[in-house]
Parts: C-alpha cells; structure tokens; sequence
C-alpha cells in the first residue's frame, strides 16, 4: 500500500497538482507572514477582516477566562454550554429563522444534515460545482443522488419532475465556493413549492457578506419560506469557526436527535460560541465594512484588462481569473508571488479539468492600494509570462 501512495504522490507531482501547505507565521489577514516571507494576501476567506480584530481577540481571552478551553463532553451530555445556547438563539434571529443549531465546521454540518434529513428512496438534487462536503454528505446520506449542470434551473425541474423519490430535497452552495456567482434560489424555491420539494442551502460565501446587515443570501435574494433549511460557516465572513443551520424548529429538534456528527462529537470550545456572539455584532453593525468591500470589488472588476485571462461574472468577494492548465495557472501565482503577492491557484479536482484558476478573494481588509498593487501585478504578468 505504501509504495502504491508514494506512485499517487509522484504523479500528482508531474501533472502539477501536488498541493504544499503554506506554512504561516502570522495571524490570517490581508498582509501575511508564509514560509518566512511578508505578503499582500488575496487568500483568505476572512471577507470583513474580522480573524485577527482586537475586539473579538479580547472577547476569545474573556470567555476562556470564565468557561474554561474544551466542552469536555458531547452536546447531548454537558457540552452544551449557555454560550452555544445564546449563540444558537442569536443566530436564528440575526437569519430570521425560528431555530438555529451549532456544528464544528461546515463540513461536520453538510454531512450531519444530510444525512440525518434523507436516506435509502428519498433523493438529493444537486449542481455540479458543488463544495466537496455537499457531495460527501450526499453520498453518506445513502438517498439516490442527482447532479445538475451549474445554475441550471431546467434540467433540475426535468430531474424533479421524473423523480419517484419520497422526500426531495435540493442541496447548492448559495455562492459557489470556486466561482463566486449566486445560485438561482428564488427558482429553486419556486421549484419546491412545485413539486413538494426542499431547499438546502450552503451560504459558506454569502453570510455576514450579501444582505440587509449580512444576513446572507437568502436576505440578499428577499427568500424565506419553512422550505428552506440554511447553513452558513462562521469561519469564513464570522472570522471565527464553526457553522450552524437555522431552519423551523422541527428540523432543528429532529437535527439534534439524529444529525450523527451533531450527537457523537464534541461541540467547539464555549469560549469560541462567545466570540462569535461577538462577531456576530460586528457583522450587523458592518455596513461601511461591507460597502469598502464592496467597492473595492467594482473597482478590481472595473479597472482589470487583461486579453490572456478571463475573469468569471461575479460581483462577490470571490474574483476567479480562468486561465485553464494547471501549469499555467501555477506560473501565474508563482509570478504574482515573485512579486510579493499571494493569489491561490485552483486546480481539478477542486475545479473541472482545464478550468484552472487564480481565485482572488477580496476582503474589507484591503485597501484600494491593495487592490492597486494587485491590478499592476497581474497586467505585468500577462505582458511577461510567455503567451
Ligand atoms: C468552506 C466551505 C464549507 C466548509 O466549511 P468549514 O467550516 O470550513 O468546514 C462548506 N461549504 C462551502 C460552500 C464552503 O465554502
């Protein structure tokens, strides 16, 4: 087995798709310490630029002082502390939703509440650019599982339609992870009333970002309906870590009975629930963070002119620059790190094969300097980097 690793490993050398963990000497924001050098950083996931906030540091080393560092126990025992309990309330009132519910991480969230809300002759309808963990929920949940070309309303309401399947339930990212485009909810939830079907949606990339205060995309799209089941991560616009789900209180009481990686896991440390509590406030009270940001956008879209790359239609944080094969993608971010910038490229499996891309994530934290050096960097690179 382990010579039959080292030939994975090697081929995924010669293909350039070997991954390398950056290593970080710096807490995560828009200028960053990795592998012992100082960049502009266009990476992170941290859109308002709440990681590294005084206040929420302050609050972390608050609520540590009086609640301790580890929940000790699973929810279901006496993990469930009253700082879960305030955040979970909170949240479902900041989303306008009757009940909320807490995971570890996105990723424990998807799984669980798949898994818990469909199995064997239910069906999970899902498009194709779907985040990794929707898929592994998908698959775990043991419901018969049908993906739909990106966006496309039609060929869900054909899959619908010849669906035999007693509970349907439709599963998209809000925002797409790699594309930064929104996906057509208000369809979708036209859809269900349709054909008696429900609404899983991944705001991973629009929470704390899209809506009225960041209430996220569903507040962005004017969508609520008891259809709708929500998650969003608090690790990405939150700053912090964790996810949560809100939806009605049935959905909720019966996560909390059966979502396995809900019940069988420790909760995170209180003391992170009180900081995001914390976050949570400066999310609400965030609307000159989100309008910087969102300004920096328009003039990242507005002032980018480059004939070799495409930039993808998104008017979010998330800006993907297509430039196609993997090596050419890699060359580009070797030549913007060159010059002190970091921008991800992203490459299959992640994204489909010959759509590999610099995904260039832009957060409140930047300034138009930022965005300056970035533009410059990048019209460079195309004048220099062979065609
Ligand atoms: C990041 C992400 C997740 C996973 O969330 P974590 O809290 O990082 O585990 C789930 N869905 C989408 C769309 C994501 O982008």
């Amino acid at each position: 087995m382990l010579a039959a690793l080292q030939l994975f490993l090697d081929k995924r050398q010669a293909d350039g798709l070997l991954r390398q963990r950056r290593l970080l000497d710096s807490p995560q924001a828009e200028h960053i310490v990795a592998n012992k050098q100082a960049y502009l950083s266009f990476c992170s996931n941290d859109y308002l630029g709440l990681a590294n906030h005084p206040a929420l540091i302050s609050a972390m080393q608050q609520a540590a002082g009086d609640s301790g560092v580890g929940s000790g126990a699973s929810n279901l025992i006496t993990g469930h502390h009253r700082y879960h309990d305030d955040l979970e309330r909170q949240l479902a009132a900041f989303v306008g939703r009757p009940a909320a519910l807490l995971f570890s991480t996105g990723y424990m969230a998807n799984i669980g509440v798949l898994g818990a809300l469909v199995g064997r002759g239910d069906a999970i309808f899902a498009d194709k650019l779907n985040h990794a963990c929707l898929n592994d929920g998908s698959y775990y949940s043991l419901a018969s599982f049908h993906r739909f070309a990106h966006n496309d309303v039609q060929a869900l309401e054909a899959l619908l339609k010849a669906s035999t399947a007693k509970h349907k339930l439709i599963a998209v990212d809000a925002v797409f992870s790699m594309d930064g485009d929104l996906a057509p909810l208000t369809e979708y939830l036209q859809l269900c009333e349709r054909y008696d079907a429900y609404l899983y949606v991944d705001d991973a990339h629009g929470f704390g970002v899209l809506g009225e205060h960041g209430q996220g995309s569903l507040n962005h799209l004017g969508l609520n309906s008891p259809r709708i089941i929500m998650m969003a991560t608090l690790g990405k616009a939150a700053g912090v870590a964790g996810a949560f789900v809100a939806a009605e209180s049935v959905v909720i009481n019966y996560l909390i009975q059966t979502a396995k990686s809900y019940v069988y896991s420790t909760p995170a440390p209180p003391a992170l629930s009180a900081t995001l509590s914390a976050s949570l406030k400066l999310i609400e009270q965030g609307d000159e963070l989100r309008t910087h940001l969102y300004g920096l956008i328009a003039y990242f879209k507005m002032h980018l002119n480059c004939q070799k790359w495409r930039l993808l239609p998104s008017d979010t944080s998330v800006q993907p620059l297509l430039v196609g094969s993997n090596q050419a993608a890699l060359a580009l971010s070797a030549h913007l790190q060159a010059a002190g910038i970091l921008v991800p490229a992203i490459r299959p499996p992640t994204v489909p094969v010959g759509t590999a891309r610099l995904r260039i994530s832009i957060s409140a934290a930047h300034s138009l300097e930022d965005i300056k050096k970035l533009l410059q960097a990048i019209h460079q690179a195309e004048s220099e980097l062979p065609p």
